[in-house]
């Protein structure tokens, strides 16, 4: 039986260690601080931002939150991420994307201050993570990256395929495992011989948004597979025909939750695997952020 990569146990190590760093900061200087603009009323952008609120809590970071409503314009939006960056007690500005459709998203998120940005989406923070030089990373490959490492599973030599090829997940994680020395093999929609390319993989990164499409065919025998993919599935009598004999859910990966635990070596379940470490990563570059601005890293 495959092994469990359990994402919670991983985010809770990661902020068991980053909170003395708030605490000794908050005792000598000021707590660090977020802002998160949500727009709109996207009911799973709500669930993420609750949960961002949450951790910021938990770990004694100062959070604001905005909630401007669906029909705000650019130059409003803009106006807005101006008036945090220039608030000294903010270290951290995240804007909850998907944003509307009317809403020109690049250009607001490049009107973050990139030492701002916690979220790692800045060209001059992408920059930084192709040239594998110290700034925000993005928050779910940089997880995944902790993930491998605290279970100790080797990247330096193996051989890395990662499906997905979005700027937020698949892009940045194929290039961290780059910096951590895997040979990486980008997949996407239009990539042939899928099953064939994914079957080579010693860690299988799944970065889709198709529930199950990642079969027992895609995963070499013990690999290791990372599923990031969340989806939801709202028909009951197609989450019994994929779970078969084991007890259904709605939230699904990319991988067939049945297939994954029978054909690889270890595995993040949904949920519970990559899930929390996007959130913890999250507040490890808020962390990051503050102690850049307030002259006192560790
Ligand atoms: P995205 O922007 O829609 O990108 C999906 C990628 O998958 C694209 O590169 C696309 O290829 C590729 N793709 C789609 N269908 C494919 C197919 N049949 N065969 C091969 N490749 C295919 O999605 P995303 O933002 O990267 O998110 C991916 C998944 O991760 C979603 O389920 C999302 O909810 C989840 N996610 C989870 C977390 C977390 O914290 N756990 C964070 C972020 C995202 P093309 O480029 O050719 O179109």
């Amino acid at each position: 039986m495959a092994q469990i990569l359990d994402g919670k146990w991983v985010r809770d190590e990661i902020l068991k260690e980053w909170k003395p760093r708030v605490q000794a900061m908050t005792a000598q200087l000021r707590q660090p601080g977020l802002a998160v603009i949500l727009v709109g009323n996207d009911p799973a952008s709500e669930i993420y931002v609750r949960n961002k609120e949450r951790a910021c809590a938990e770990m004694g970071i100062y959070s604001e939150k905005y909630t401007p409503a669906a029909d705000i314009s650019t130059r409003e939006l803009l106006a807005l991420v101006e008036s945090l960056n220039a608030r000294v007690e903010i270290d951290g500005i995240l804007i909850q994307t998907p944003l509307p459709s009317h809403i020109d998203t690049r250009q607001v998120l490049v009107a973050v201050r990139p030492d701002k940005d916690v979220d790692g989406f800045h060209p001059m923070n992408v920059g930084n993570l192709v040239a594998n030089v110290p700034g925000p990373r993005a928050c779910t490959p940089a997880g995944v990256i902790q993930l491998l490492k605290r279970y100790e599973i080797p990247i330096a030599g193996q051989h890395a395929v990662v499906i997905g090829r979005s700027d937020i997940v698949g892009k940045p994680m194929a290039l961290m495992l780059l910096h951590e020395n895997a040979t990486v093999t980008i997949c996407h929609s239009r990539t042939a011989n899928l099953v064939t390319e994914s079957r080579r993989a010693d860690i299988l990164v799944t970065a889709i948004g198709r529930p199950a499409m990642v079969t027992r065919d895609y995963i070499k025998p013990g690999a290791t597979v990372i599923d990031v993919g969340m989806n939801r599935i709202t028909d009951p009598a197609a989450a019994s025909a994929i779970f078969g004999n084991h007890p259904a859910r709605s939230l699904i990966g990319d991988a067939h939750p049945v297939d994954v635990m029978e054909a690889s070596g270890a595995y993040t379940p949904v949920p519970g695997g990559v899930g929390p470490l996007t959130i913890a990563m999250l507040m490890v570059n808020t962390i990051r952020a503050a102690e850049l601005h307030l002259g006192c890293s560790a």
